[in-house]
């Protein structure tokens, strides 16, 4: 009998969206005639630049001809991939180098399969609330998970404890789904941390695009010392559209080693580059075309827009909720508004009264993790018209 992986027993039931869409659906069967608005919604909206579309179809076209047709591509991505992602750092003030990039289908799969080069006897340290896939890809190897409380009154950015110890440390800033940033003092005590405890940063920046902030920091490459105890996990989702295209890119530093308990020094670059030529064919040629434009000039131009357009929502919904006096966090370097649920509601209940009396969706904080439990989230990932519209009604109903 194939015995299988019992870790998957322990893993949460995800019923967050389909709990939402439960009551969503079930509203509707009973009140078919309301306009239903959708801020809930953690996806991209607006169409992809002309830069990118133009890209993608000269990929495309390639393949029509032999002397053009591109079968299996380099096991890191195409250097002309890597090489505008190494320019785009460098005009951000970051040095990397081309063979520290893996070009990849997304962040998803990256800060997932990351997990295959670390022991299950690893202490695994995720802020609560969270972006549940750290969780999971943990739970599904049997590893230990310690939980950090990211709450109000550490504006929901939490520092690390010297007298706790964590070997392997997520962290995502812009955060998801708290919007919360931190900048380069508070990553600085967080590298040095990982350098003192010999553990390994796994940072999320999927959302980096997203800050408007000069001073804070994009990469955590910008801060000293994070080249040998961080790993960057970056995606085109977010900052170009890209969630149905998919692609993205992680960043493992060649001056991240570890010593391995025989002694011999090795080098996460190398394994990771084991582990992808391994188990993962590449991304497309087409993709990675189109993902070579986006660093463009022309083509960031592009996004910006699109960026700029999600913004001016996040600030409608941020201007509403202070002139109500409810207490928000993220909304200006992230899409993400993440409130207090007024009258100290809990986050489901919140979730039915906005449903019932305005008929505006969101997602109830409860799913990211206890500290949850009474926030909210908001996107500005929809559109302009009806951003305007939910959040009259949320005025006229707080
Ligand atoms: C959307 C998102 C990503 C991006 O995932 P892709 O697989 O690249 O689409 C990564 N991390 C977080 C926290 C996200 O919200």
């Amino acid at each position: 009998m194939a015995k299988l992986n019992e870790n998957y027993l322990n893993l949460k039931e995800s019923y967050l969206f389909s709990e939402i869409a439960h009551r969503v659906d079930k509203y509707i069967s009973i009140h078919p005639d309301t306009k239903i608005i959708r801020l809930g919604i953690g996806d991209v909206t607006l169409p992809i630049g002309s830069t990118m579309i133009d890209a993608l179809h000269e990929g495309v076209d390639a393949m029509t001809s032999s002397s053009t047709f591109k079968g299996y591509g380099p096991e890191r991505g195409y250097d002309f991939v890597r090489n505008s992602i190494v320019e785009y750092y460098k005009r951000n003030g970051v040095s990397i180098e081309a063979d520290e990039i893996f070009i990849s289908d997304g962040a998803k799969s990256d800060t997932g399969n990351i997990t295959d080069l670390f022991d299950k006897d690893n202490i695994v340290m995720v802020p609560d609330p969270v972006y549940p896939v750290y969780v999971d890809t943990n739970t599904m190897d049997g590893r230990n998970i310690i939980y950090i409380d990211a709450n109000a009154d550490n504006q929901f950015l939490p520092m690390p404890d010297s007298n706790v110890h964590a070997d392997i440390i997520y962290l995502c800033s812009p955060n998801n789904p708290t919007g919360a940033t931190y900048n380069k003092e508070q990553l600085k005590t967080w590298v040095d941390y990982a350098l003192a405890n010999n553990s390994i940063i796994l940072f999320d920046a999927a959302y980096e695009a997203f800050i408007t902030d000069e001073a804070l920091p994009r990469s955590i490459f910008s801060i000293d010392g994070a080249k040998k105890c961080a790993i960057e996990f970056c995606s085109l989702s977010k900052t170009a559209g890209f969630t149905g295209i998919r692609c993205g890119y992680t960043i493992v530093p060649k001056a991240l080693t570890v010593t391995a308990s025989t002694g011999a020094l090795m080098s996460l670059n190398a394994m990771w580059n084991r582990r992808q030529s391994t188990k993962f064919n590449g991304v497309s040629y087409i993709v990675q075309k189109g993902a070579a434009a986006a660093f463009s000039e022309k083509g960031m131009q592009q996004s910006r827009q699109n960026i700029k357009y999600y913004q001016e929502n996040a600030k409608i919904i941020a201007n509403c909720l202070a002139k109500k006096n409810v207490r928000f966090f993220g909304g200006v370097n992230s899409p993400y508004i993440w409130f207090e649920c007024p009258n100290e509601m809990e986050s489901w209940a919140f979730f039915d009264y906005l449903l019932e009396n305005v008929q505006v969706v969101g997602t109830p904080g409860a799913g990211f993790g206890k500290n949850g439990q009474n926030f909210f989230r908001l996107t500005s990932f929809g559109n302009r018209e009806n951003t305007i519209e939910a959040m009259e009604r949320i005025e006229n109903l707080l």
